[in-house]
């Protein structure tokens, strides 16, 4: 099957209009010729590895400089960062003195293979955090921290020793206005964002997904309820399980649970096993371990899918659910992290608290088709307008421009 690579910037103008192109042109002219540097701790499984993927091509056709350092781990290193993920996420973890000296021996391993002298040095998530301590080669870099978790209620031990890396940034990014803190520093929100024209998110045609049905093993004689996700404790599979069993005494349907690998998260083979152990071969669900790279299948998945659901337990922002939204489907999801910003509830989907209102809302999705389909259009348009690569470019670029400014006045008329 053929995959797509970057797209060109003109390519989208047929999806947001010309003025949003020109604008983004105008931006990148104060950058051209100049570097930047995007850092986290994976290329593929996840969302930001799936951002930076999309992201990082049209940078460079934009004549920015970009380059995309992946940092190196180890196993004690990702249990250790897998706790913070989570102990940052508000899920009860215990953690020890020892943890906080594995992270920073990890640290100092990759401050000594990365030159990072960039123009603007842009830092995803924890993992790479501690990297900004070489910051002084040269002052007059941006540096900037993107933090994709919802850290509205952070483990209070994990955050404050976080803290004093945090504060020597140039500014924070945070996905939701909920999750920013009380930092005496440049706080920014910006909404992640899915590529429309990403082999994940194109148009497919209905024999690609028939397809990809067949070879998956996946019957389309019912409605198929499918949930995307890593097989994480924190996107709840097996509450998904139960509340498919709910719906499943008055609805017909099946379900698919489809999930990959991600190399910094040491938690997926257990939460599978459990996921297993609770479908107990149950020939209507459907658990799939997808490898990396598996867009053209998820694109299928969710576009052959009568409801999609994403019943995260904590969520940072879950790009999953634009990504149903997109294709114009009715999505159930939980009321957590950036969801909300998504599915409007009764408007863009159904937001969710419970097994029991996923079941219902799922159910009331499967027997309400005209309903479901508005919902599935309301979204599609509400990502259009809000959840597009195009705009959160834009938004990286004035934060660049920004994040050093001492005013609030920013100055755009310098450019050549
Ligand atoms: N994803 C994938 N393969 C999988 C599971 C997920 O490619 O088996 C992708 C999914 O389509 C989305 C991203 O990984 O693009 C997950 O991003 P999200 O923000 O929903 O959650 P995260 O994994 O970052 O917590």
């Amino acid at each position: 099957m053929t995959q797509s690579h970057g797209a060109t910037l003109t390519e989208y103008e047929p999806i947001i209009g010309s003025s949003a192109i020109e604008e983004l042109r105008q931006l990148a002219r104060y950058f051209r010729g100049k570097r930047v540097v995007m850092v986290n701790s994976t290329r593929v499984g996840g969302g930001v590895a799936e951002i930076l993927s999309r992201m990082v091509p049209i940078l460079l056709e934009m004549g920015i400089r970009v380059r995309w350092e992946v940092i190196e781990g180890s196993d004690p290193f990702y249990k250790v960062t897998k706790k913070f993920h989570n102990a940052l996420h508000g899920k009860q973890e215990s953690i020890t003195p020892d943890m906080f000296e594995v992270f920073l021996e990890q640290g100092r391993h990759n401050a000594r293979k990365l030159t990072l002298d960039d123009d603007v040095v842009f830092i995803h998530d924890p993992q790479p955090l501690t990297l900004v301590d070489g910051r002084a080669r040269r002052p007059d870099a941006t540096w900037v921290w993107r933090c994709h978790i919802d850290v509205s209620r952070p483990h209070p031990g994990v955050w404050g020793f976080l803290q004093p890396y945090i504060l020597q940034y140039d500014a924070a990014v945070y996905s939701a206005p909920a999750f920013v803190q009380r930092l005496a520093m440049r706080q920014v929100l910006i909404a992640p964002s899915i590529d429309p024209l990403s082999d994940k998110n194109r148009e497919l045609e209905p024999s690609v997904i028939d397809e990809v049905l067949r070879r998956l093993e996946i019957p389309r004689d019912r409605p198929i309820v499918t949930q995307v996700s890593r097989f994480d404790y924190l996107k709840d599979p097996l509450g998904v399980i139960d509340a498919f069993r709910r719906v499943r005494r008055s609805v017909k349907c099946r379900l698919v649970l489809a999930g990959g690998p991600a190399t910094d998260d040491p938690e997926a083979e257990e939460v599978l096993a459990l996921a297993r152990e609770r479908a107990k071969d149950d020939p209507e669900i459907h658990l799939l371990m997808l490898p990396p790279q598996s867009d053209i299948e998820i694109n299928a998945l969710q576009r052959a899918s009568a409801v999609v659901v994403q019943k995260s337990l904590r969520e940072g922002f879950g790009l999953t659910v634009s990504e149903a939204l997109w294709k114009a489907r009715p999505v159930v999801a939980s009321a957590v992290g950036g969801i909300p910003l998504q599915v409007k509830h009764g408007y863009s989907g159904l937001l969710v608290h419970s097994i029991e209102g996923a079941a219902y809302a799922i159910r009331q999705l499967l027997n309400s088709p005209e309903y479901a389909k508005r919902l599935g259009e309301n979204g599609r348009e509400h990502v259009r307008q809000n959840f597009l690569l195009t705009r959160h470019l834009t938004d990286y670029l004035v934060t660049f421009l920004c994040a050093r400014q001492r005013s609030d006045t920013i100055h755009l008329d310098n450019h050549q």
